[in-house]
């Protein structure tokens, strides 16, 4: 079993950094042309285990088809390592892409596949 653990995380050039709180035992690989695209993993965590540490005033935001997630990318170096939206139960939520956190290595966690494409 995972713990629960605060990682830390950011953009390729070191502008956006962030804390997440996660325990790593719910990691979704989402099939959604943008996810596919980035090639992210994710991890969702709730605003009070999130905590931007630099660069939440500078990233810009892309949305796409139903405009309710915020895909936040860095204005220097383009790498986008979480995006914001309303859960299902309209609470916010952060999405990680593990793929921008440090020291995880992806080869050992299980992530399940989110059919996020025809959702
Ligand atoms: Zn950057």
């Amino acid at each position: 079993m995972a713990e629960m653990k605060t990682y830390t995380g950011g953009c390729h050039c070191g502008q956006v950094r962030y804390e997440a709180t996660t325990d790593l035992t719910q990691v979704v690989s989402c099939n959604c042309s943008i996810c596919h695209k980035l090639g992210a993993v994710l991890t969702f965590v709730p605003p009070e285990q999130f905590k931007s540490l630099s660069g939440a005033d500078t990233v810009k935001t892309y949305q796409f088809n139903k405009k309710v997630i915020n895909h936040l990318h860095c204005p220097t170096c383009g790498v986008q390592s979480y995006s914001t939206g309303k859960g299902p139960d309209g609470k916010q939520m952060f999405a990680i892409n593990l793929r921008c956190v440090d020291g995880v290595d992806l080869s050992t966690l299980n992530a399940f596949p989110y059919n996020g494409r025809d959702a």
